[in-house]
Order: C-alpha cells, then structure tokens, then sequence
C-alpha cells in the first residue's frame, strides 16, 4: 500500500465527482478518518496532503495530541461522544461533528463556556432511522438546530450523516440527496449570524463520490487512503 499514491488518487477522484456535478473542487475538503492509525501513519498522510484528520475515538484523539501527530493538519471528532467525554474534546477539535442530542449540545455549550470560547458542530442525523445508530431522526432534527442557535457557546455549522452499510452501488444516494434537502432548509430558517451553515458531511470511502453528487462538502475517507483496518476488538 502506497500512502501518498492514495491520497492522491482520493483527491483526483474528489475533484472528478465534483466537476462531474458541476461544482468547485475547492469546495470539498478531505477528512482522513484515521481511527487505529498510528502517530507515524497519521504524519505520514499529513506528509502526503492530508489536511484535516478525522477522529473517532476519545481515547485515541488523547493519544495523537500527546504526540502532536496532528501537526501540519487541522483535527476534527467524527465518532460517537458521550456525555461524559466532552471536557477531553471541546477546545481541542475545530469541529464536532456527532452532536445528537440535547444533553450532549448542552454539555458542550457549558464546556466551552467554561473555557471562554466558542465550538463549532455539526449536528449528526440519522437518516435511515437505524436503531443501532447514533444520530438525532429527521423528525428531531428541527428542534435540536433551534436548541443549538440558542447555545451562545456553540455555533451550528452544518449537519453530518452516515447511512446504512451500502447494499449496493448507489444505494446511499436517497439519504444523501434528503440530508441535503434538510440542510437546505435548515440554513433557510437561520436567523442568528453566529450559525454559519457551510458544512455538509458525508460520504465515506465506498461511496464519497455520490455524496458530492448530492451536495457534501467535506467527505470522511478511511479505507481508500489506509488499506483496510483489523476487524473491530482486535485493534488494540
Ligand atoms: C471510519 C469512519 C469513516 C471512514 O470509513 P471508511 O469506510 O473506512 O472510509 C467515516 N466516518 C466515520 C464516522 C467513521 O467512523
């Protein structure tokens, strides 16, 4: 496996997919996800062109500053936040991106308050309504945006989504292209200037290029750049 080969080759097929759709390459932003990547690996992407990693787990995103595998690249939590967590993410991330509920915003909001700044998130929605997920449903969603402009220490920047497993090629497009849709609609009804509504992301390595197709503009690539990771309790 050739690391910058596949950066490489991830951001020509980035920037093919957006003129495919008629848009500005520059308005996609590659986040690797790099959960069980080590310091070195992460370097070693920064090296290569990666500009922005994308962390899953708490633990590991401790880990990684400690080392300051990040420099050279921005940082950002795309994986599941517990409550409890959030003192070790706030401040330390430019963006959440899996923000579901309101005790979760609520604790971010008293966090970064706290620390005298302001966090920038996304809220995660769970589009397909799968049980097993995380994500606030569609139904919610509106609601949680309101809750989120009312928090003077967070500022809502988009929304982010990860659809079912794809059963096949394409599958996912319905998702993506609501997800979209939701977006929209939410930036129509934003009336405090705090929000700045520019972040749509999804799209993962199987299926990053219909996601630009419908609109995103950061897409979270794991396995095209990294070769596919252990199976899930054998990475430690
Ligand atoms: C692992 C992960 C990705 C990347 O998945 P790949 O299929 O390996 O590209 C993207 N987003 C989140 C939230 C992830 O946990």
């Amino acid at each position: 496996m050739d690391l910058s080969q596949n950066v490489k080759a991830v951001q020509e097929k980035i920037a093919a997919a957006a003129r495919a759709a008629g848009r500005d390459p520059a308005e996609i932003t590659l986040c690797a996800a790099t959960k069980v990547q080590t310091d070195e690996t992460i370097q070693a992407a920064i090296a290569a062109g990666v500009r922005l990693c994308g962390e899953n787990r708490v633990q590991e995103l401790t880990a990684h500053l400690e080392a300051n595998a990040y420099v050279g690249a921005d940082v950002h939590f795309i994986g599941h936040l517990q409550t409890n967590k959030v003192k070790q993410v706030v401040g330390r991330v430019s963006l959440i991106h899996s923000v579901d509920s309101l005790r979760l915003l609520q604790a971010i909001d008293a966090q970064a308050d706290k620390l005298g700044l302001v966090q920038d998130i996304l809220l995660e929605v769970n589009a397909a309504g799968e049980e097993s997920k995380g994500g606030v449903s569609i139904e919610e969603l509106p609601a949680l945006a309101e809750a989120a402009c009312s928090c003077a220490h967070v500022r809502l920047r988009g929304l982010m989504t990860i659809p079912p497993v794809s059963a096949f090629p394409g599958a996912n497009r319905k998702y993506f292209s609501q997800i979209q849709n939701l977006f929209v609609d939410i930036m129509s009804k934003m009336s405090d200037n705090q929000s700045i509504m520019d972040c749509l992301s999804m799209g993962m390595s199987a299926d990053f290029e219909d996601a630009i197709a419908e609109g995103a503009t950061l897409v979270r690539v794991g396995t095209a750049l990294f070769g596919p990771r252990p199976p899930l309790g054998t990475a430690h």
